[in-house]
């Protein structure tokens, strides 16, 4: 077969654009992009062959290669892993399949310097891509295990690739990088240096468990070529799984570098974690909280972090059995020793004894951040700012953790404007008299903050939880109470924050009562489809009206989230609250029991409740209407 032509995918090149314009500082990385590449390739036939004995692929010497050639300035990374088909070359390696890739772009074209593009690199594993750092040119000869023939790449990274039949490849993948000039002073230095190559793979890729091994170029021309004796490769890495190395023998270093292993990052994490269990079921786990969330927390097929081994045998990626959805941003490794090889996804997710692991996993998860919280706020924000909202999700799915959860989450409130508060402080600190924990939910701090429903709350000076993110709603209500006081909105039910003003003492209330009774039944009347009850509000003290929510309704916000979800919510009343202090209220009052002709005050009637709905953020029901009813009372201020 000639060798065919193709364009890189429009994601791909952008990316090869990147690389080739050497945006990331620190190129050395590009090898230990390309050995883990390698070493998972090693790790893919080793699982496979166990699973299918006939597949003719030979496992007895698996291993990493590394060759430079000082004279044609080539440096090439061989395995004799599962390698690559045809069509599987120009899928992996001629697009990019990940669907955050389009926004990490988007994002790193918005970032204005350098600095801000290479932490969004830092961010995202570029893999492959970073040999263009260095080389001008890419061959990639790969055959695929237990197939006849190989696939030669080649590319210079400018929009396209060729890919080409190859009858003579070996079994797995060599990359063949065709070395741009070293330039020291941009830390692109001799990558055809052994003793580079040692220090890079010491450095980035020691805890490798296959052996990444090296003919130095030297000992391979040393003496008259055709009759020397083959020099003998040194193995560069110590190839021991780090969790099974002892706990001091391992540095910060060399989990930090397992951890961009494992989870695609250039970012070292944020925190390690190290656990071991012996006994009838024994594993050891090594887990990472990242110090970024990727990019699909939040979509559907997000992938889980852990993967799982038996017995230093790579078993599968993306575990999901191992840890709660709700921790899916963890990555690491769980070794476990008493597991079939052949272990199936749906056999560990029925398996006592993976979750009595996967509890305990999440216990020491959470005790970790709790002593992260005690110890270090700095970094305890990091990740409660990148991971909070997803944590949140526990406090709904899984009620076992619930107070653990609530342990080491943190709410921005009404008390100060910058540091969140725990519950814990915020009970503390409730006023004599104070029974609940009041919270509002809403699309940002100054939109709660603003609402009308906060207003009694301020004027008292109670402390109010502002919640921001979809899930809070959710999880208050699922909660309901915390140390015994329970979690309110501010938004929903009566709300009774006792006398404190002569105005509203109760005789003065039962007095408003009555007069008011005749405008609020007419009201209700005139609001029916929408308003459920109209009433004296005890809430408000500057607006004259507000929406609020029955204590067991569904809110517009949560209503809204369902139908997005696709499932079916009739939408419910609300009720109607007046400030009975209000002029206009006092107006509206006045003006109902005075005149008999109320086309008028059914006309101001609708607008208060449209201004109600305004207040919290909704839309009125006609909005065109709506508006052309408040021009024609604005002329008339004219
Ligand atoms: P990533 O490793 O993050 O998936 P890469 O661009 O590095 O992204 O690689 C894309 C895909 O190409 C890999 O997921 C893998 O399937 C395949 N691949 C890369 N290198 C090798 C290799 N040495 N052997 C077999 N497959 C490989």
């Amino acid at each position: 077969m000639p060798a065919t032509t193709f364009e890189f995918q429009v994601e791909a090149r952008q990316l090869l654009q990147l690389m080739i314009h050497s945006i990331y500082s620190n190129k050395d990385v590009f090898l230990r992009e390309l050995v883990s590449n390698a070493s998972d390739a090693l790790d893919k036939l080793r699982l496979e062959k166990l699973r299918d004995d006939a597949l003719d692929a030979d496992v007895s010497d698996l291993h990493i290669g590394i060759d430079v050639d000082k004279e044609a300035r080539t440096l090439t990374v061989r395995d004799n892993g599962i390698g690559m088909s045809y069509d599987e070359v120009g899928q992996l390696i001629g697009t990019i399949a990940n669907s955050g890739t389009a926004q990490f772009l988007q994002e790193l074209r918005e970032a204005k310097d350098e600095a801000g593009a290479e932490g969004l690199i830092g961010r995202f594993g570029v893999g492959f891509y970073s040999g263009f750092m260095v080389a001008d040119e890419v061959t990639l000869v790969t055959r695929r295990a237990g197939e006849d023939r190989g696939t030669r790449w080649t590319s210079r990274g400018e929009g396209t690739y060729t890919l080409e039949a190859v009858d003579d490849a070996p079994q797995g993948t060599s990359i063949t990088l065709h070395l741009k000039p070293a330039d020291p002073e941009n830390q692109l230095h001799d990558y055809t240096d052994p003793w580079k190559i040692r220090e890079i793979v010491k450095r980035y890729s020691d805890f490798i468990t296959w052996p990444v091994r090296m003919v130095p170029e030297s000992a391979a021309t040393d003496g008259d070529g055709d009759g020397g004796e083959a020099p003998a490769p040194e193995t560069l890495n110590s190839t021991k799984a780090l969790w099974a190395r002892p706990r001091d023998e391992v540095s910060d270093d060399e989990y930090h570098e397992l951890y961009k292993h494992i989870g695609h990052d250039w970012q070292d994490p944020l925190e390690t974690i190290r656990l071991q269990a012996e006994g009838t079921f024994e594993y050891q786990a090594l887990l990472f909280l990242p110090a970024h969330a990727p990019h699909d927390l939040f979509t559907r097929d997000s992938k889980r972090g852990v993967q799982l081994y038996v017995k230093r045998v790579f078993i599968m990626d993306d575990c999901e059995a191992l840890l709660p959805p709700y921790l899916r941003f963890v990555k690491g490794v769980v070794d476990a020793a008493d597991l079939s090889l052949n272990v199936s996804r749906e056999i560990l997710q029925q398996d006592r004894h993976i979750e009595m692991m996967r509890r305990r996993l999440t216990k020491k998860v959470l005790s970790t951040v709790k002593d992260m919280k005690a110890k270090d706020q700095d970094r305890y924000a990091t990740f409660w700012r990148e991971f909070g909202t997803v944590l949140k999700e526990g406090l709904v799915t899984d009620p076992e953790t619930r107070d653990a959860i609530l342990a080491v989450a943190s709410f921005a409130s009404t008390h100060d404007e910058t540091e969140p508060t725990t519950l814990k402080q915020y009970v503390e600190r409730m006023k004599d008299g104070q029974d609940d924990i009041y919270y509002l939910t809403g699309e940002s701090r100054q939109a709660i903050e603003n609402s009308p429903h906060m207003e009694a709350f301020r004027s008292r000076g109670i402390e109010v939880l502002l919640l921001t993110d979809a899930v809070d709603e959710v999880w208050a209500d699922a909660v309901g109470e915390y140390e015994g006081k329970r979690l309110r909105s501010v938004a929903k039910g009566q709300i009774d924050l006792g006398a404190e003003d002569e105005d509203s003492s109760d005789g003065g209330r039962e007095q408003q009562a009555e007069e008011y009774a005749g405008l609020l039944g007419w009201m209700q009347e005139q609001l029916d489809e929408d308003i459920k009850e109209v009433r004296l509000s005890s809430r408000l003290t500057v607006s004259p009206a507000c929406i609020v929510s029955d204590a067991h309704d569904l809110t517009p916000a949560l209503e809204n989230m369902y139908r997005a979800m696709g499932q079916e919510v009739p939408r419910a009343k609300r009720i109607l609250e007046l400030n009975p202090d209000h002029h206009l209220v006092k107006g509206l009052n006045r003006t109902y029991r005075e005149r008999e002709d109320r086309t008028e005050l059914a006309e101001t009637a609708e607008l208060l409740h449209g201004l109600a709905v305004l207040a919290e953020g909704g839309q009125p029901k006609e909005p065109a209407r709506f508006v052309k009813l408040m021009t024609g009372r604005l002329e008339r201020t004219l």
